[in-house]
C-alpha cells in the first residue's frame, strides 16, 4: 500500500492510478484544472441546456436526481437559476427503516426552495434482501442502493420523455474512476462504474425475483437509444463544484448538518450522506478493505483545494478515517436481522490481509500506515 506524495489517497482504491513521480491521477487533474477554459465549458454547458429546452414535450427540460443533500441542493438551484431550465426533481428514498430524520428535513426544505419533486420508495423488504445480499456476497452494503440511485433517473426520464439528465460530479475527475469513460461531461458511460457492475442480479436476494429490480436496473441502450436521453456531469463545467462550495452554498440555502463528533461518525465535515446512517458503516468495510474511509476522501479533496495540509489530513485519517459508533452497528444490523457478531464475522471475512497485520499486541494495524 502506497500514498500519492500531494494528497493522502492510497493506490488501493480500485482503478486509481498513480503517475512516475507518485502522484494520483485527480491530483494531476487538479493542476490541469488551472489551464481550462470555463467560458467554453459554459458556452458547452448553454448549449446542452438548449437541447433540453427545444426537445421538452411534457414541461421538463431535464431530470436532477436528489437527495436533498448539499451536491444536489446546488445542482437543482443552478440548473433553473443560471440555466433558466424547468427541472423535475427524481428522489430515490431510502426506506423509512434506513432514511435520517435529517434526511426528511433536507428534503422537505429542497422542495420548499421551489421544485416539483417525484419521489420513488422502493419495496423496503426487497432493499433488505438486497443489501443483505450485498453485504455476506460483496462485503457492501450499497451495492443494490446505488444501483438504484443510478438507474431511477433514467427510468424517469423515459416515462415522463424528458431528453436530459444531470448527475454531479464525474468520479473520473474527482477520484481517479476511469472505468466510466470520459473525463468530459459526457455521463451515458456511468453504468460502466465498478460499483453498478453486475446489474442487481448480482445481489438478488431469495425473497425477490426479476420483476421486483425495476427501479434498479439501469434501461438497456435500446431504451436509452430510443429516448435519446443525455446524461451530463454538470460538475464537469463549473469552476467551483466541489463539496464545500456546495455544502456552503446550499446551508445558506437551508441545508441541516450532522453535528454528531467525529470519532463518532468517521467524518470531520458533516455535511456527507445526511440522510444515511448506514453510510458511516460502510466506510469500516471499505477500511477493512481498502484501508481507508471517508475522511481520506474528503481530506483529499480538501488539501487540492489549498484548505488542509497534508500533515493536517494525516493527522485527521489517524484520528478519525472509519470511526463508527456502536450506535450505527446496531441500527445496521436490526435492519438486516442479524447479531452484532454475524456482522462482526462477516465484516472481518472482507479483512483485507495483503494490507493488515496484527501488531504485537494482537491488534490489526496497516502494514503501510499513511505518514
Ligand atoms: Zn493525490
Amino acid at each position: 500500500m502506497k500514498y500519492c506524495k500531494k494528497c493522502v489517497q492510497p493506490d488501493t482504491r480500485p482503478g486509481l492510478k498513480f503517475d512516475s513521480k507518485g502522484v494520483c491521477l485527480p491530483c494531476n487533474f487538479a493542476v490541469q484544472a488551472e489551464g481550462i477554459d470555463w467560458e467554453e465549458r459554459l458556452s458547452e454547458l448553454k448549449e446542452i441546456a438548449e437541447f433540453g429546452k427545444q426537445r421538452n414535450s411534457f414541461g421538463y427540460d431535464c431530470i436532477v436526481g436528489v437527495s436533498g443533500g448539499k451536491d444536489s441542493t446546488r445542482q437543482a438551484m443552478y440548473v433553473r437559476d443560471e440555466l433558466g431550465m424547468n427541472p423535475l426533481l427524481v428522489s430515490l428514498n431510502y426506506p423509512p427503516e434506513e432514511i435520517t430524520e435529517l434526511g426528511v428535513v433536507n428534503i422537505s426544505n429542497m422542495i420548499s426552495l421551489g421544485f416539483d419533486c417525484i419521489s420513488i420508495s422502493p419495496n423496503s423488504q426487497i432493499w433488505r434482501g438486497l443489501m443483505r445480499e450485498g453485504f455476506f456476497r460483496h462485503g457492501n452494503i450499497f451495492k443494490a442502493s446505488e444501483m438504484a440511485l443510478y438507474a431511477s433517473a433514467p427510468r424517469v426520464a423515459i416515462a415522463y420523455h424528458i431528453p436530459l439528465i444531470f448527475l454531479g460530479e464525474n468520479p473520473a475527475i474527482s477520484y481517479g474512476a476511469l472505468e466510466i469513460g470520459s473525463v468530459s461531461g459526457d455521463a451515458n458511460r456511468m453504468k460502466h462504474a465498478n460499483t453498478l457492475k453486475g446489474g442487481p442480479e448480482a445481489v438478488l436476494p431469495e425473497n425477490a425475483t426479476e420483476k421486483d429490480l425495476f427501479w434498479y436496473r439501469f434501461p438497456d441502450d435500446e431504451e436509452m437509444g430510443m429516448a435519446s436521453i443525455k446524461m451530463v456531469f454538470l460538475g464537469y463545467y463549473i469552476k467551483d463544484f466541489n463539496n464545500y462550495k456546495n455544502a456552503e452554498f446550499a446551508i445558506e440555502h437551508g441545508l441541516k448538518i450532522r453535528n454528531e463528533p467525529s470519532e463518532d461518525i468517521g467524518d470531520i465535515d458533516g455535511f456527507d450522506a445526511l440522510d444515511d446512517d448506514f453510510v458511516i458503516v460502510n466506510q469500516v468495510l471499505k477500511h477493512l478493505k481498502f484501508g481507508f474511509g471517508k475522511v481520506t476522501d474528503n481530506s483529499c479533496e480538501a488539501i487540492r483545494l489549498g484548505i488542509m495540509t497534508r500533515n493536517e489530513a494525516i493527522e485527521n485519517v489517524k484520528k478519525y478515517d472509519a470511526k463508527c459508533a456502536d450506535i450505527y452497528i446496531k441500527k445496521l444490523c436490526h435492519y438486516l436481522e442479524i447479531t452484532e457478531e454475524k456482522f462482526w464475522e462477516v465484516a472481518e471475512s472482507f479483512r483485507n490481509k495483503e494490507i493488515w497485520d496484527k501488531n504485537k499486541s494482537g491488534e490489526w494495524v496497516l502494514k503501510c500506515p499513511l505518514e
